[in-house]
């Protein structure tokens, strides 16, 4: 019970960052993924829902250290780059995915839970959930390989930067 709270809460947490993801993030891919994933979660919540009325609980959150502090990764990403940059994408990209990968950690071990205590509905639910986020991990992995990691890698020049840095340093 306390770790469906705990993703309760996160699912929730989300609805509200990637709202403000898409809206940071520079290539319409990205943006159409991030805006998909957020109707995706909508319905994971509703899912959670049964699984708490299945459960015989009524359905609460628990904060989330955890996704509180991925969501201010994702916010931070933001604040440190510039608007209409791959480099933009790319950061956000690594972010959603740690994202992703905390949810199927969290749903990978509630459905093992709830096969081993003979729920099998509850697993099945929740198993639905997991394959979701599964898919966009794997969806923003082929984003980021497609085009954006290439862009941004090509995109700003630090090192000139850093080898002035060097220079002055050593000068
Ligand atoms: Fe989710
Ligand atoms: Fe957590
Ligand atoms: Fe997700």
């Amino acid at each position: 019970m306390d770790a469906l709270k705990d993703i309760y809460w996160a699912e929730k947490a989300l609805t509200k960052a990637l709202p403000r993801m898409s809206k940071a993030a520079t290539s319409p891919e990205l943006k159409k993924a991030f805006d998909q994933h957020l109707a995706v979660t909508k319905k994971q919540i509703d899912r959670l829902d049964k699984v708490f009325q299945q459960m015989g609980k009524k359905a609460t959150g628990k904060k989330c250290e955890a996704m509180q502090g991925l969501i201010e990764e994702s916010e931070s990403v933001i604040s440190e780059t510039k608007n209409d940059t791959f480099t933009r994408d790319a950061a956000l990209i690594i972010s959603a995915q740690k994202v992703e990968h905390y949810e199927i950690a969290a749903y990978g071990g509630l459905v093992q839970l709830a096969r081993t205590m003979n729920k099998r509905n509850i697993a099945n639910t929740l198993g639905t959930t997991l394959a979701e986020e599964k898919k966009t991990d794997e969806q923003l992995t082929r984003i980021a390989e497609s085009s954006i990691n290439t862009e941004a890698a090509t995109e700003e020049k630090p090192t000139s930067s850093l080898k002035q840095s060097f220079m002055e340093v050593f000068s």
